[in-house]
């Protein structure tokens, strides 16, 4: 039997495994991209692939017909990756509300 210490009751998460191919690797929490501060293991949708531009398109023309309050929908994302980040609705009467919808 190989003896070693396992990390026993702790929760293994993204850092445990990236430690354990690269022992040096010592970040604390998520890792960020520069340019939107993105959990960069985060696997969201960006607005440079074209399958997932139409899924955008899809959602904002499907509440566009679903909620006749709504004037138009802008797919928030990062202009430097293209991470998309929230919808951002316009109603009728110019209030806006934000809201982060995950598809
Ligand atoms: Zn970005």
């Amino acid at each position: 039997m190989t003896k070693f210490n396992p990390p026993i009751n702790k929760p293994l998460d993204r850092d445990y495994f990236k430690k354990k191919d690269n022992p040096k690797y010592n970040k604390k929490g998520p890792q960020l991209t520069e340019c939107c501060d993105q959990d960069i293991d985060y696997d969201c949708m960006n607005v440079n692939d074209l399958e997932d531009w139409e899924l955008i398109e899809d959602y904002i023309e499907r509440h566009l017909i679903e909620y006749s309050s709504t004037k138009s929908i802008t797919p928030v994302s990062c202009v430097e990756c293209g991470r998309f980040l929230e919808y951002v609705s316009t109603i009728y009467d110019g209030r806006q509300k934000y809201g982060k919808t995950s598809l």
